[in-house]
């Protein structure tokens, strides 16, 4: 959260929305007890540990750890930063930004919005291009290649003409200055001074992001000019490896049929889908990336890969394959003839023929078992080694016992070599428990090394505002070990001399750091305390930090007193030992 927004009006947004509504909208909740319940969308899991508090308007994962209220979720979820969360909640609740009154959040907002813009504009003047009496060139070209009338319009396919500024030229008619088109990149710096349009002489793919939003643009020549296809460079709205190409159209499909099917290009994508094979995404890039993955897992956890049939494909294939893996994911394998992709497949031989693949679809183990046998000598003592060694990468990634076991058993006998060998080779690998990439962390980071005493007051406090009073006049900020509850606690109390809302939703806005509003979270989670025990508990708390602060006062003295006299400083030395005493006599 890099960018102040006014506090009171984050308050004012989060008041008017529903969490449960909100994330409801997302995952499936179900009511449990006082909460929602679900498997959480963060880590995989089985039984759900997910839990959302309409009351506390927070949600936290006892599993991963994540939680957070409204805005957070929809930044984690949605992979949105922080002021378009505002920006779409605020818009839900009905309140009006005032942007003029803050000129970073209107400048961020504005920059994103203004690009979406520009590329609507952009879209409608290269579609309008295509469909010119002029251009049926290009338009036979592409029914030629097998993509109906039909097709072009629902992908908004369009035509870069062969002038040097023809684009610039339409922008400027609409009012877009030069900064923004370049910042929207469509337009590039000529050497001496001046702009020139980035794509010329091209079909062009617009790319939507899955709330179909124009966010780049990919274009394609039609002869044999390289390369063949040029893409918009990064932009605030266009990052390379966040997106799938056709996601927004073929989402509700993947969810329906539980399996999304993965291409590689705009074409494979394109094809199979007008056919009626809609459950489908292209990854537009040769190897899938974490994020690209977790994208997908809100929609199904099978995935059916279709790379093309060449090395690059093959090689693509396998750096996916184990991340798919260590994502949860169940995947499997079509694996094409050399030279053939989706697209041509389908133009060949029909969809059908493409279906009858998928249907018989490899394994992972057996795919990827394939292609080693390819590269090295099953017969050989020395082949048989590296095929080991690379098939138990992939078969470590296995959460699951029994499939391991099922793996090595057939690995055996693929390579004729006996399982104790195997498994002596796998014992040596690390395990791979915990490692699922940034969220074993998260579970180590959270809830250790804190002290419960510290966690249980912050719950008090947001949960009985006039605690905080009595609290204040006994602990200081200082007094929490902790970095985060100290930095919560002096928050509250700032709050509450302010006379201001202490909700544990809207205390997370005033917290910057991801962690500090992870244990407000967790501190509402803990478990509830009986009416008459509650007093005592504080009193414990209380007097737990109290020990625990004059043990480390202790400790600093003693180190003052130990170099006071390694220095011979006697008069300070003298105050200290006094300074000491008390210290002791207190405790007592
Ligand atoms: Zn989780």
């Amino acid at each position: 959260m890099s960018v102040r927004i006014p506090e009171n009006l984050l308050e004012d947004i989060l008041g008017r929305v529903d969490i449960v509504e909100i994330i409801s909208g997302y995952i499936p909740l179900k009511k449990s007890g006082r909460n929602f319940k679900a498997n959480c969308p963060f880590h995989h899991e089985k039984t759900p540990s997910f839990t959302v508090s309409a009351h506390r308007q927070i949600y936290h994962c006892f599993g991963c750890g994540e939680s957070g209220n409204a805005f957070r979720f929809l930044m984690r979820h949605e992979k949105m930063e922080f002021p378009e969360a505002v920006e779409i909640l605020a818009k839900k609740a009905g309140v009006i930004l005032p942007e003029q009154n803050n000129p970073e959040i209107a400048r961020q907002v504005s920059l994103t919005s203004q690009l979406y813009k520009i590329n609507e504009l952009a879209v409608s003047f290269y579609e309008n291009n295509l469909h010119a009496s002029g251009a049926s060139a290009f338009r036979d070209y592409l029914l030629n290649r097998g993509i109906k009338l039909q097709t072009i319009k629902e992908f908004h396919l369009g035509l870069a003409a062969y002038e040097w500024n023809s684009l610039i030229n339409y922008l400027r008619s609409k009012g877009i200055g030069l900064s923004l088109m370049e910042k929207a990149g469509l337009i590039l710096p000529k050497d001496a001074g001046g702009y020139y349009d980035r794509f010329r002489n091209r079909i062009i793919f617009p790319i939507f992001d899955i709330r179909s939003r124009v966010i780049g643009f990919g274009a394609r020549v039609m002869d044999n000019t390289l390369p063949k296809y040029i893409n918009s460079p990064e932009t605030p709205v266009y990052i390379k490896g966040k997106n799938f190409f056709g996601l927004n159209l073929s989402k509700d499909y993947i969810r329906e049929n539980d399996f999304a099917i993965i291409v590689e290009g705009y074409l494979d994508f394109m094809i199979p889908y007008q056919e009626g094979l809609n459950n489908i995404v292209a990854s537009q890039g040769t190897a899938l990336t974490l994020e690209q993955i977790r994208l997908l897992k809100r929609y199904t956890h099978n995935v059916v890969m279709i790379y093309d049939g060449d090395t690059a494909g093959e090689i693509a294939t396998l750096r996916s394959l184990d991340m798919l893996i260590e994502e949860g994911m169940n995947v499997k394998v079509v694996p094409l003839p050399k030279g053939m992709d989706p697209d041509a497949l389908v133009r060949r031989e029909g969809v059908n023929s493409l279906k009858a693949k998928l249907q018989n679809a490899k394994s992972l183990f057996g795919y990827k078992l394939e292609v080693l046998k390819c590269r090295h000598n099953i017969k050989d003592a020395h082949g048989k080694s590296k095929i080991a060694s690379e098939m138990l990468l992939t078969i470590n990634k296995f959460d699951n016992a029994i499939l391991r076991g099922e793996y090595i058993k057939r690995l055996s006998e693929e390579i004729k070599v006996p399982e104790h060998y195997i498994l002596e080779e796998l014992n040596k690998l690390k395990p791979n428990v915990g490692v699922r990439s940034d969220e074993g962390l998260r579970v180590k980071k959270s809830s250790l090394g804190i002290n419960p005493a510290e966690n249980l007051l912050i719950k008090f406090m947001l949960e009985e505002r006039e605690l905080i009073e009595k609290i204040m006049q006994e602990l200081s900020p200082a007094d929490f070990t902790d970095i985060r509850t100290a930095k919560i606690v002096s928050v509250m109390y700032d709050l509450f001399t302010q006379g201001k809302n202490i909700e544990p939703s809207i205390l997370m806005n005033y917290l910057s750091e991801d962690d500090a509003s992870q244990l407000v979270c967790e501190s509402m989670f803990m478990p509830e305390l009986l009416e008459q025990e509650r007093e005592k508990a504080v009193n414990d708390c209380i007097a737990r930090i109290k020990v625990q602060r004059l043990k480390s006062q202790r400790e600093h003295l003693h180190i003052q007193i130990k170099s006071a006299q390694s220095l011979g400083d006697e008069q300070k030395l003298n105050s200290l030992i006094k300074e000491f005493h008390n210290l002791i006599k207190k405790g007592d």
